[in-house]
């Protein structure tokens, strides 16, 4: 099939006007002019979308997607509150309802044009819905728990789940990792043992990592809200905390999880330079949340600092419970006007370089580049089309600018992955979206009601 529009981005190579995409099976087999490839496959059957953007699909390098009961749920708090009150909803829905709700994360990334996500579960909800839309997969297996004494048995479950969740999907679009939840809410045990079998058996680990003021607080100071209220309420442990005295990033290198070759701290809004000096020698990826950042108050990570120091990072969209949409242009167009606010002009931080960190950067972060991120001949056939002719976006002049200064999820017309056409024009194939939408309502109705 070839696949064409005004523009085709292949990210790792100057745009296209007026280009194709040729695909054959599940991978890209060639990109260039549409006049061109059409001359030299004539019998080939052409889908032209017009005036559009033909790009690699976005990697979505943070999310939860059974979370997307929660939109909209617990909206204007602080992240410590916020975090406390999604903890006492959550018990309201069921093993059902965790399943149908990532299955509408799922079916809201395709319409969005987000092809692979990461996304912490400790349900695999997100892995089981991942694998029957279609999406391309890293799921991590959260784990945490405040004892030393859980902490094997932890790991025992971890492990057995791992092992079970490899097989709901195709391993050439669903890998597993491992996540240890956050630094308040881990023993540092946790850390050690995932470090060890993560290196052991090569196994992606994500984690949040300095995301906030009150975690940041929690681990140097011992004091916050999450010293206090998070953990009386909802760890259960007696014993005390005692403060480390130093930040988040060093505390948690100590126990040796920056060693994991494919490790993606997410957030890291309180960084120092010192901070960002071991993340930088230890290679670890970092996703950049925006939005949900802004939203939470949780601080605005010093993207400059890190792209400076060569530290690789990707966008993420985190999950609607704090975020409320999987819009990587909102969250492109905001993390950037959010650090130009800050710091003023900078020559790298332009529209260019956040599409390149939506798909190829984060790509790279996890590990995926050799197959996903940019439309390179040989390449998985993961496109999507954004069409740009609204009264608002023309003239198009530049379709980086266009795609994140005027372009939103709803502009995503077309969604493929591995060749396999997974959304189209508001029909999803592999999704029931009026069950999944009547399902939705459900829940709306247990959370509200509680
Ligand atoms: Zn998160």
């Amino acid at each position: 099939m070839l696949l064409a529009a005004r523009y085709v981005l292949p990210i790792a190579a100057p745009h296209i006007v007026d280009g194709a995409v040729l695909v054959h099976g599940d991978h890209i087999v060639e990109i260039g002019e549409l006049e061109k490839l059409k001359a030299a496959h004539p019998d080939e059957e052409i889908r032209d979308f017009g005036l559009a953007v033909l790009m690699p699909g976005f990697v979505d390098l943070h999310t939860h997607l059974e979370y997307s009961a929660m939109r909209g749920l617990v909206d204007d708090l602080p992240y410590s509150q916020w975090k406390i009150q999604l903890l006492e909803k959550e018990q309201y829905l069921d093993d059902k309802d965790w399943e149908d709700a990532a299955r509408l994360g799922a079916a809201e990334a395709l319409q969005s044009g987000i092809t692979t996500v990461a996304d912490i579960t400790e349900t695999g909800a997100s892995a089981r819905a991942a694998a029957g839309s279609g999406l391309r997969a890293v799921a991590y297996r959260e784990v945490s728990t405040m004892e030393k004494r859980e902490v094997a048995g932890l790991m025992a479950r971890a492990t057995e789940d791992i092992a079970e969740w490899r097989e709901y999907g195709d391993p050439s679009r669903l890998t597993i990792g491992i996540a240890p939840h956050a630094a308040y809410s881990c023993h540092p045990e946790v850390y050690r043992q995932v470090a060890e079998k993560a290196i052991a058996e090569d196994l992606p680990v994500a984690m949040h990592v300095a995301g906030s003021k009150d975690e940041y607080d929690f681990v140097k100071y011992g004091s916050s809200r999450l010293a206090v209220d998070y953990r009386d309420t909802f760890t259960g442990v007696d014993l005390g905390w005692l403060p480390t005295g130093v930040s988040p990033v060093r505390y948690i290198d100590q126990w040796g999880l920056f060693e994991v070759p494919r490790m993606l701290a997410v957030h890291c809004t309180q960084v120092d330079d010192a901070d960002m000096e071991i993340l930088a020698e230890r290679e670890v990826a970092v996703a950049y949340c925006p939005r949900c950042n802004a939203k939470l108050g949780m601080g605005v990570a010093p993207l400059g600092s890190f792209l400076e120091r060569g530290i690789e990072v990707g966008i993420g969209t985190d999950s609607p419970a704090s975020n409320n949409t999987l819009d990587m242009f909102d969250e492109m167009r905001i993390g950037l006007l959010i650090q130009r606010a800050l710091s003023g002009y900078e020559s790298h931080l332009i529209a260019r370089q956040f599409i390149k960190m939506g798909t190829l950067d984060a790509a790279r972060a996890l590990g995926l580049d050799n197959r996903v991120g940019s439309l390179e001949p040989g390449k998985q056939a993961d496109i999507i089309a954004v069409d740009i002719s609204h009264s608002h976006q023309i003239p198009t002049l530049y379709p980086y600018s266009t795609l994140v200064h005027t372009a939103n999820q709803e502009n995503v017309v077309f969604t493929m992955v591995a060749g396999q056409v997974l959304y189209d024009s508001g029909r999803w194939s592999l999704l029931d979206i009026d069950r999944i939408q009547a399902r939705a309502e459900e829940m709306r109705i247990k959370l509200r009601v509680v």
